[in-house]
């Protein structure tokens, strides 16, 4: 079928507004000029098309051509996705690079995301003579070291196996043929799919698993479910991008797939050289066997940002229809507003709050719904779930801003990034008054079932304490420290131990990176037990004090830095804190 061609009527910057267009339809993908540049319907008003185009426009203009290609923006689906770097369009930009030569990104050049010529050892796990239909798995391939991508018939045929055959394929050469009541259909073992529409489920479920991150602000006081959502407001500086990429390193997710949306270039280069150094603690590989980066950097077109999270979040779909945990980073969804506001202002759309179109809201919301916990289309029995987790850059770290109150009106996670802590160097910088989980309670229980009988208690316990600091912040700051009693000021002592011992954490020091649950729940352990013990001796009548300059305060502060295998050491640090305070009360406390 020949499309008729249509004429550019006007560009300006990023959108090009494009007349007999009468044969295109909203979200048709375009080639737009004598380059065929990639571009996607917005708009449509009678014939006139607006085009968000995905490349540099310098260049076209009035008069040149534009045919649409029918289609939807979709993605390729398939093997070869993991380890590999896509932009906001799924163009694989190390692929790019080599056909390009030396620009990131040459106009026009089309490169296929998915890898032709590679081919993969299909393994079918149905037989001829099946009933089969959408969302069943026919067959593996081992995509990574770690990683079995399950092949599955794609949504809209049903019917039996024909024929299937083992052997090694490239991604287009047809695995199998199925029998429909509309003929045979060959199956490939790539498919695609039009990212703005959710991927088809069987239905949702409630998620009550903790996503384990390794970091213990997170996992103890603000845990995040599989399946959950996740924000991270914070002013520049404050280590959103430092927060994400530990997760992305550390998170127990099976899948990940990080998208750099709008932020600097050196932050991606940063990601490319350091992750495929890094050993994931749940495999032993490297964390690159499970990761999909997609790039769309500041230097780079501004509308194919606002397609990259859309992107990101079908990729993140296909693994999870696989029945895998998939964690999806957006850094940052606010420049992905952004770029939606240059678009909306270019259409001339009523502007809302700060610019921002009215849909805002709804788009984000869109976004975010396809996390979740779902029981996958297929018949053996599979879940998958995908997290979200979404940094927001407001300016000025002025969270009454639009971006950061529509998220905030969609996520259950909100970890608040505070500048002041940042500056004090308390890093992870995630205040630990204004933040919120509400999964909390729930994973709480979970917690206590799985891992340790009491660590809901432990985890109240400790939030209590710097609660009460606040407050007691607050009555020092009117009348002055010798206001407090020795309980109360035992108090701040253990509220800062709980600070800089358990929640400030280096995400650049080998052992403190990463805590898993086992470290975190024993080093939490400690310090309250501290404060239990201090407050034997208080009752015994010795001095505060004399307390608080005990040796073994020293090594609870440093019990962050031993090594997951040496944890149990810290038994011998409970049993250095038993008779340092015993020596105390025998020694009746006199300065
Ligand atoms: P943002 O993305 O919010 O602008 P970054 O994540 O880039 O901020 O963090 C800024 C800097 O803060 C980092 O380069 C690092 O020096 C420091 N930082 C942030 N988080 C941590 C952490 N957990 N441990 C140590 N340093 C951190
Ligand atoms: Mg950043």
């Amino acid at each position: 079928m020949t499309l008729k061609v249509g004429r550019i009527e006007k560009v300006s910057g990023p959108l090009v507004v494009a007349e007999g267009m009468d044969e295109a339809n909203i979200y048709d993908v375009c080639k737009v000029g004598d380059k065929g540049l990639i571009g996607e319907i917005i708009e449509m008003r009678g014939d006139r098309a607006s085009i968000q185009v995905y490349e540099e426009t310098s260049g076209i203009g009035p008069g040149d051509p534009v045919v649409t290609t029918g289609e939807p923006l979709s993605v390729e689906l398939g093997p070869g996705l993991l380890e590999a770097i896509f932009d906001g369009i799924q163009r694989p930009l190390d692929k790019f690079l080599q056909v390009s030569g030396s620009n990131f990104l040459v106009k026009g050049i089309s490169v296929e995301p998915l890898d032709r010529d590679k081919r993969w050892e299909f393994v079918p796990s149905v037989s001829e003579g099946e009933a089969v239909s959408a969302g069943d798995v026919i067959g593996t391939v081992q995509e990574t070291a770690v990683i079995v991508h399950k092949i599955m018939i794609p949504f809209g045929i049903s019917g039996t196996v024909k024929s299937i055959k083992a052997g090694d394929f490239t991604v287009k050469d047809p695995i199998a043929v199925i029998s429909t009541a509309s003929g045979d259909k060959e199956i490939l073992m790539m498919q695609k799919w039009p990212v703005r529409k959710g991927r088809p489920i069987h239905k949702k479920l409630n998620p009550i698993e903790p996503m384990i991150t390794g970091q213990r602000v997170i996992d103890t006081f603000f845990p995040v479910a599989k399946g959950g959502a996740a924000a991270v407001p914070g002013p520049f500086g404050a280590g959103k991008t430092v927060v994400q990429h530990q997760i992305a390193k550390w998170g127990d997710a099976e899948i990940v797939v990080y998208v750099g949306c709008g932020e600097r270039g050196n932050e991606m280069t940063d990601v490319l050289n350091e992750f495929p150094e890094l050993i994931d603690p749940n495999t032993g590989k490297s964390i690159m066997n499970r990761t999909v980066l997609i790039a769309n950097t500041s230097n780079m077109p501004v509308a194919a940002r606002e397609a990259s999270i859309y992107t990101g979040i079908t990729i993140a779909e296909y693994y999870r229809d696989m029945g895998y945990s998939v964690a999806i980073m957006a850094d940052s969804t606010s420049r992905w507003a952004e770029a939606l506001r240059e678009m909306s202002g270019r259409l001339e759309e009523m502007p809302g709050d700060e610019g921002y179109p009215a849909y805002l809201g709804s788009r984000l919301a869109e976004y975010y719904e396809r996390a979740g916990k779902v029981v996958c289309l297929g018949k053996d029995e599979r879940i998958g779930t995908i997290t979200a987790i979404g940094a927001v850059s407001p300016a000025g770290g002025d969270v009454s801003e639009p971006v950061t109150q529509s998220t905030l009106r969609i996520v259950k996670v909100y970890w608040g990034l505070d500048a002041q802590l940042a500056y004090r160097r308390h890093f992870p910088s995630i205040n630990w008054l204004s933040s919120y989980s509400l999964y909390a309670d729930r994973i709480g229980n979970y917690l206590d079932e799985v891992v340790k009988g009491n660590w809901s208690n432990l985890r109240t316990r400790a939030m209590a304490i710097l609660q009460e600091e606040a407050n007691l912040e607050e009555i020092v700051r009117l009348v002055g420290i010798d206001a407090l009693s020795e309980k109360d000021r035992l108090t701040l002592e253990v509220a800062k131990s709980i600070r800089e011992d358990y929640l400030q954490q280096n995400a650049f020091h080998e052992i403190d990176a990463y805590s898993s649950l086992n470290k975190q729940f024993i080093m939490m352990q400690i310090i309250l037990a501290f404060q239990d013990e201090a407050q034997r001796a208080l009752k015994a009548g010795v001095y505060l004090d004399k307390i608080l300059k005990l040796p073994v305060r020293e090594k609870i502060a440093r019990s962050k830095y031993i090594s997951e295998d040496e944890i149990n050491k810290i038994s011998d640090i409970k049993n250095q804190l038993v008779s340092e305070i015993d020596k105390l009360i025998e020694e009746g406390g006199i300065m």
